[in-house]
This record gives C-alpha cells, structure tokens and sequence, in this order.
C-alpha cells in the first residue's frame, strides 16, 4: 500500500515500514561511529521500541554488545492497517541486532500487566538467566492496575492555577496563546497511578522474586525537569507529580536492591521530539526554539545521542556515577546551561507567527516528529507502494 502520514492533534495514526527501518539504522550507524564501551551484558528494556527506551537499546546493544529483551506495546499490521511505529522499529532492531550476532527479543503486550511481567521472566530465563540493567522507559496515558483492575488515566495539566502561553501547531506554523485550566485532585492521583513508579517498583519486585536479577543489578528510569517556561504545565503540574514519585521509587529501589549490590537511578534527560512529548502543550515551540538555540552552540542532541553519552559517559564510565544533590544522572545538562536557557528565554518573549522561523528551528521539530513515524526521509519515495 502507498502509506503517507495520517495525523491528528499532534498524533500521527499510521508508520512507514521503511521509513523506520532508516530511523533504527541511522541510530545504529550512529553508535557503530561511537568509541565502544565496557556496559551490561543482559538488558531488560520495559518501553524498548521508541523515544528513550529505542534509543538505550541501541546504544547499549552496538556500543556495549549486550543482549536486549524489549517489552512494549505494539501491533503488527492488519488489511486495513500499517504496524504501529515500536512494531517496525522493534522488528528491524532485532534484524539488525542479530546479524551482529547480538541476541534480541521482542515482547508485545501491556507492561503494566501481571501476565507480560511472568511472560517476560519467562524469557530472561530462557535466553540470559539474569539481567544486569532493567531501564523502564514506558510514557503512556493509561494504565489498568493488575490488583484492582481499575484504569487510570493520566491528564497534562498545571496544578492550582491556569496556565497562559503561547504554543505553535507545528505543523501549519501558527501560533496561538492557549490556555489550559488546572487539574483536580481527581486528575493528579490518576496522572501518578499512570506515570508515576508504582509499576517500575512492581517490576523490580516481580523480577527480583523470580530470581532474575543479576548481583549488582542496575535499574534505570527516564524523568524530566525543564526550564522555568514550562515549569507550571511540567515539573509542577499533574506530571511533575508523577516524576516527583518516581524518583521517589528510585530510592526505595536502591533499598530494596543493597543486599544484592544493585542500584536504581534517575537519570534527567533533555527534551526530546518523541510520541509522548509532542502531545504535551507548548513543549513543542519550547522545543523548536531549544534546537535552534542548541544547534548555535554545538550541542545539539536527539534521543540516541543522550543515550550513549548516558550509558558510555555516565553510567558505565567506570568512575563514580555522576549525580546530582538528589542523586539523578542529569542528562539534561547541556539544555539547562543558563546561556542556554537565557537565550532560549529572550527568543521565547520575542517570538510571533512571522519571525517564528527565524528564532525558532520548527523544520527540524517536524523532520524529528515525522522521522519518529518513518516520514520525512529523502532517500525514500513516499509515492510507492509498500509491503506492510
Ligand atoms: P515514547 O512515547 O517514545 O515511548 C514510550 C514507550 O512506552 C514505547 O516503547 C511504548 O510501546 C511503551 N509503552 C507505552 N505504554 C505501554 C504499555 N502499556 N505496555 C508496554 N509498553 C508501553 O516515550 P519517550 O518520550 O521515550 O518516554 C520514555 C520516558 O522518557 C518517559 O518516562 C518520559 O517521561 C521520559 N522523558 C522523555 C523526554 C522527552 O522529551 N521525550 C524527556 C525526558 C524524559
């Protein structure tokens, strides 16, 4: 079938097979060109197939030659249907990672669930016995809890009070002031159920009861703080809540892990173009402008490019861990540099529909965003069909 981008309010419905067998291999071309590093051997992934959790798993497979078990929720293609995006991105890794002689899974179903945790146990078993890092990289907006089989689901909003700011369609180039009204206390608890650690503490404990984790285990979770622009919809609204709590987890965790020797971090990344970003107010002009402001500097990152910098130059450097005064991994380093933030800062206050392309990188914001689906790539005619 000829397939071409079908998106709405900021969520592209549909995947281009090849294109995202050129996204998976970019980023692996991308770590084969990095110096490899002496990193786990046995690697659970819990959200492997995009954003964050993608990107950890290629550069932990091609930069430390370490086996990967994905689990994420995604779907093959039916008549009507392309693949989920994680589906192709997830099958062309497991391709790529064996012909290099790397062992890869797949696992397909709901993380939060009691039956993929056994399934996934089931698995390690199976191909490593243990692991010796479990990154949890899951962003969703639902999540049924397995005890109760109540669903929560998450909100992006302030707390207290409304929020104004300008925002920009990204894909038409508008901008408009929006205004997103506070959640209510029946819409934060829910937000944390979802987003927050209670299943990655599930996940460890399910893991750690079988017998699957290895001595000095490492586990490993994704959180976000950003600037001041976006502190009242972020790190202090429904979702900053959610993140307050898994760092919470983190340091339960390490509790629970001591007898073992193993540890559970936070690590801080930089805001990134992924699924889960893109829907969240104003992130994307925050974003547009952060590239531009970041490309000026050199510093430029996307997903893979903080990944292996996390795993190579961080985690698995073999000095001591660097962390902050609470004791997370702040990947986000180069993005809050105050020169950074500063100029990010004077353009924000500057910017209107008409020099928004002059102060503001919102072509590489839509490359990335459609690049995440396997659109936007030269090299691929999108006028052809395709086997899905
Ligand atoms: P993403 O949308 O790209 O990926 C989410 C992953 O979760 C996918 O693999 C998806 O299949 C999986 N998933 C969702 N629901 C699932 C379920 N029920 N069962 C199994 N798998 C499920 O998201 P991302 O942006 O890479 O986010 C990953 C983590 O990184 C999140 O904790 C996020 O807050 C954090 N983070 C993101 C950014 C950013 O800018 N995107 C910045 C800092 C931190």
């Amino acid at each position: 079938m000829v397939v071409k981008p079908m998106i709405r309010n900021n969520i592209c419905m549909n995947a281009h097979p090849e294109g995202l067998k050129l996204h998976v291999t970019q980023q692996i071309d991308y770590v084969r060109k990095q110096r490899p590093f002496n990193g786990p051997k046995h690697v659970l992934i819990v959200g492997g197939s995009a954003g964050y959790g993608l990107a950890s798993r290629i550069a932990l497979a091609f930069g430390a030659g370490a086996g990967t078990l994905s689990v994420a929720y995604e779907k093959p293609a039916s008549e009507k249907r392309t693949a989920t995006v994680g589906w192709y991105a997830s099958e062309t890794f497991a391709e790529e990672a064996r012909k290099a002689g790397l062992v890869a899974e797949n696992i397909y179903g709901d993380a939060f669930s009691d039956e993929v945790k056994e399934q996934t146990i089931q698995k390690i078993k199976e191909i490593f016995e243990t692991v010796d890092l479990v990154v949890y990289s899951l962003a969703s907006g639902v999540r049924t809890d397995p005890k109760t089989g109540v669903q929560y689901r998450s909100v992006l909003k302030p707390i207290g009070a409304t929020y104004h700011a300008k925002s920009v369609n990204p894909l038409t180039g508008e901008l408009q002031e929006v205004d997103i009204a506070p959640a209510t206390q029946e819409e934060i608890n829910p937000t944390v159920k979802v987003m927050g650690g209670e299943d990655w503490e599930l996940w460890i404990d399910a893991l750690s009861q079988a017998g699957v984790l290895a001595p000095g285990v490492i586990t490993l979770a994704y959180s976000y703080i950003g600037p001041e622009l976006t502190k009242a919809v972020y790190r202090d609204g429904t979702i900053g809540k959610a993140k307050e709590h898994l760092e919470a987890t983190a340091k339960l965790l390490s509790k629970k892990l001591a007898p073992l020797g193993g540890k559970a971090y936070i690590s801080v990344n930089k805001a990134v173009v992924t699924r889960a970003s893109a829907v969240i107010p104003v992130v994307p002009l925050y974003l547009a402008i952060l590239f531009k402001v970041m490309k000026e500097k050199g510093l430029h990152e996307g997903c893979i490019e903080q990944m292996y910098r996390l795993f190579a130059e961080k985690l698995y450097a073999g000095d001591e861990v660097p962390v902050d005064e609470e004791g997370r991994i702040r990947m986000d380093d180069w993005e809050m540099r105050p020169d950074v933030q500063a100029e990010v800062d004077r353009r924000w206050k500057l910017v209107t529909g008409e020099n928004l392309r002059q102060l503001a990188d919102l072509e590489q914001y839509t490359r990335d965003f459609l690049n995440l689906h396997g659109f936007g790539f030269p090299e691929i005619d999108y006028e052809e069909d395709v086997a899905v």
